[in-house]
C-alpha cells in the first residue's frame, strides 16, 4: 500500500501537576492513501492528543519520541514554516465545533476562498471556486451563500463550510475530530455520509476522531482503538468490529446494540476508564477486564500480529479471538 503517514512508537508527556504526564505512549499506526482511519477511545485515551501531535497543535516539547513519516519526510524535525504549510493544504482539519472555526464577522464565502485568495487566484476565479466548494459541501444555493455570516447558518451548515474551507487546499489527509458530536442525530449522519462520498471521490485520507463506534462503522476503513494513551487494538473495521480480539474492544462493541445486531441488550462498559495521569500497572485495562489473570497487572502487553493484518496488545488475544 501507498503510505501517507506512518506514525511510530509516538510518545507524548504533558506538564502534570506533579510531574509530567505520558498522555500518548509508544503509538504506531499507518494511514494508507485514500483510505479512513479511524481513532476510538473513551476521553483520556490520547485519541486527540495523537491527532493533535499529528498537526503541531501540542506545546513545545510535548512530543518526546517516536517519528511522524509523512511521505518519506519526518514531521517531527521539519522546521516551523514547513509544519505550517503542511496544515490548511496537505493536511487540513475538521473540529467538532464549527463556531469555533469560524470567524464571526467575516462571510462564508470570504472564509471558505481565504486560503485560494492568497495562493494568487484572480477574485472571479476564487468565486467560482468557492461555489463548487460550497456545492461540493452540500450547501444548497451556494452561490447566493457567499455573503452570508456564520450565525445566520444552522449547525449542520456551518459545519458544511468548514468542510468546504478545509478542501479549499486540496488536501491528502483530512483530519476530523468529533466531526459530528455537536450536532442533532439526524444532521449526524448526513454530514458522516458526505465526509464519506468526499473521501471517496477526492480518493483523499482521512483520520476520523471519535468516541463513537457507530461513527467509525459506518465511515472507517481501519480502526485503531486507544486505551490509556496507548493501542488496544487496530485493523479492518469490519474485522476489529465483527470479532475483537481485545476484551476492552470486546466491551466497546456489546456497549452498543446498533454495532453488535444480534445481542438485544447493551451492556454498558463496566468500571471507570483509566486516565493518564493514574495509569494502572501492567495491562492498564486489567481492572475493568473480565479476563484479567495475575500476569496482567503486572506485565504490560506489547502490540502483537494477532491474525494478517491485525494488531492486539492482550496477553490473551488468541482466546478472545476463539471465544
Ligand atoms: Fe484483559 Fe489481561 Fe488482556 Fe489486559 S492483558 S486486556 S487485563 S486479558
Amino acid at each position: 500500500d501507498d503510505l501517507l503517514l506512518e506514525v511510530s512508537g509516538l510518545v507524548v508527556d504533558l506538564p502534570g501537576r506533579v510531574r509530567a504526564v505520558r498522555v500518548v505512549d509508544e503509538v504506531s499506526f499507518d494511514i494508507p492513501s485514500a483510505t479512513t482511519v479511524g481513532l476510538i477511545g473513551e476521553s483520556g485515551s490520547g485519541k486527540t492528543m495523537t491527532a493533535n501531535a499529528l498537526i503541531g497543535l501540542l506545546p513545545d516539547g510535548a512530543i518526546v519520541g517516536g517519528s511522524l513519516n509523512w511521505r518519506g519526510e519526518e514531521l517531527l524535525t521539519a522546521t516551523a514554516s514547513r509544519r505550517r504549510g503542511l496544515r490548511g493544504h496537505e493536511i487540513a482539519m475538521i473540529f467538532q465545533d464549527p463556531l469555533a472555526a469560524l470567524n464571526p464577522t467575516q462571510t462564508i464565502g470570504r472564509q471558505v476562498g481565504e486560503i485560494l485568495r492568497r495562493s494568487g487566484k484572480s477574485r472571479a476565479a476564487v468565486r467560482e471556486r468557492v461555489v463548487e466548494l460550497l456545492d461540493r459541501a452540500g450547501i444548497p444555493a451556494p452561490a447566493e451563500k457567499l455573503g452570508s455570516f456564520p450565525h445566520e447558518f444552522s449547525g449542520g451548515m456551518r459545519q458544511r463550510a468548514v468542510i468546504a474551507m478545509a478542501l479549499a487546499g486540496n488536501p491528502s489527509l483530512l483530519l476530523a475530530d468529533e466531526p459530528t458530536t455537536a450536532l442533532d442525530v439526524t444532521v449526524q449522519a448526513r454530514i458522516l455520509r458526505l465526509l464519506r462520498s468526499i473521501q471517496e471521490d477526492a480518493g483523499l485520507s482521512m483520520l476520523l476522531v471519535s468516541h463513537d463506534l457507530r461513527v467509525m462503522a459506518h465511515v472507517a476503513h481501519q480502526v485503531v482503538v486507544m486505551y490509556a494513551g496507548r493501542v488496544a487494538e487496530r485493523g479492518a473495521t469490519s474485522d476489529v468490529l465483527r470479532q475483537p480480539a481485545h476484551p476492552y474492544t470486546r466491551a466497546l462493541v456489546d456497549s452498543v446494540p446498533a454495532v453488535r445486531t444480534k445481542t438485544a441488550l447493551a451492556h454498558p462498559l463496566p468500571g471507570t476508564p483509566a486516565t493518564p495521569s493514574n495509569r494502572p500497572a501492567g495491562c492498564a485495562f486489567h481492572p475493568r477486564c473480565p479476563l484479567a489473570r495475575e500476569r496482567c497487572r503486572t506485565e504490560q502487553p506489547a502490540l502483537r500480529a494477532v491474525a494478517p493484518g491485525r494488531w492486539t496488545a492482550c496477553h490473551f488475544a488468541e482466546k478472545v479471538l476463539d471465544a
